[in-house]
């Protein structure tokens, strides 16, 4: 192991090759492999997976990616977009050797790496978003950074959990096949890495709220687990979108206008300040019309008198509270019927018991 040092373009070619035309090695054309919930394919589109609500085109995170290793070919130390899972398949050759840090080290770690690397660090800030930063896992350990290796042999699959930084080299010659995917589970996570973007002015992949509002509109289709998930997740961002919109108001704020966000391309909906791509409302100007803010960056946007500034929203606060509510009724879907089923049981047992 080099202490730091940015691998060969060679290298980085033959560790992250995208065969683009084939998109995956497992055979489709056989159904059992088709229909597998372990065909990365397929794993994107399950009723529990979270991203396949999503409609823009975010084929990074959804389709998946193949991998051409070499020997000591090697992957930087990294965490996924979004902060969501990674499910790696290696479909044969040697052994690719991996190294994993806990999402709750994931700070620490880089805090250690700028402390050793700050000249890296001072001419690209976003460093570790790059794939670019080896370090030898011995460094990072003997700094308090908690790490663990494994193997994974051909036929196994490796799953990074959201925020959990990993690196690690290929043994030889071999060929791996993955993707992203996001569980309810993920949800709290994902809103977490959007306030962590804002703050490092990180664009988006896509919009986290327009996620979950996405799903909160056809809470019929949710499955049921999902369903509670999101709808603790969007009360959060409602009573945020309420405190915000509140302060808006203070500020002398009062005029408004509906937009229909998710018809706008990203870099139309971008906040000037921190980058992050507005869904549920962002503050504009009549008389500067290019660029907007979010609801964070509400000093940021214009020198002009807040009575030439206007809200775009995208839900009035009285139609947020009717989407939770019909979340709510599906998330309790499961505990009506059974509570139903319970009663029909007992009245059965009752008639039962006086014949
Ligand atoms: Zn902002
Ligand atoms: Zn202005």
């Amino acid at each position: 192991w080099d202490y730091r040092c940015k691998p060969s373009y060679l290298a980085l070619i033959f560790s992250i090759l995208l065969v683009s035309y084939s998109r995956s090695y497992f055979p489709l054309l056989i159904f059992e492999y088709a229909t597998s919930g372990w065909n990365l394919n397929v794993m994107p589109v399950l009723d529990q997976s979270v991203l396949c609500h999503i409609n823009a085109d975010i084929s990074g995170m959804k389709v998946p990616w193949l991998y051409v290793g070499m020997v000591f070919s090697a992957f930087c130390w990294h965490i996924e977009d979004h902060w969501s899972y990674s499910i790696n398949y290696l479909h044969w050759g040697e052994p690719k050797t991996w190294y994993g840090v806990p999402s709750l080290a994931a700070e620490h770690l880089e805090e250690v790496m700028k402390r050793l690397t700050p000249e890296l660090f001072d001419s690209q800030p976003d460093l570790l978003h790059q794939l670019v930063t080896l370090m030898n896992p011995n460094t990072l350990m003997s700094h308090g950074v908690p790490v663990v290796r494994t193997n994974q042999c051909a036929g196994e699959f490796v799953i990074t959990f959201p925020r959990a930084y990993h690196s690690g080299f290929n043994q030889g010659y071999n060929f791996a096949e993955a993707v992203n995917f996001c569980t309810a589970d993920w949800l709290p996570a994902g809103r977490q890495c959007i306030e962590h973007y804002r703050r490092l002015r990180r664009y988006c992949v896509f919009s986290h709220e327009e996620l979950i509002c996405k799903m909160a509109a056809f809470p019929e289709t949710l499955d049921l687990n999902l369903a509670v998930a999101v709808h603790k997740e969007m009360f959060i961002m409602v009573q945020e979108e309420r405190r915000l919109r509140k302060a808006l108001l203070e500020k002398g704020v009062t005029e408004a206008e509906r937009e229909a966000f998710e018809l706008l391309p990203d870099d139309e909906r971008q906040c000037i300040k921190c980058k992050t791509t507005c869904f549920l409302s962002a503050l504009a100007c009549y008389d500067c019309p290019d660029g907007l803010v979010c609801l964070s960056h509400i000093n940021d946007l214009c020198k002009c008198s807040s009575s030439r500034q206007y809200l775009r929203y995208r839900y009035t606060l009285d139609e947020l509270p009717t989407m939770l509510h019909k979340l709510k009724i599906r998330a309790e879907s499961f505990d009506t019927w059974a509570n139903k089923v319970r009663v029909a049981l007992e009245v059965e047992d009752g008639r039962k018991r006086s014949e």
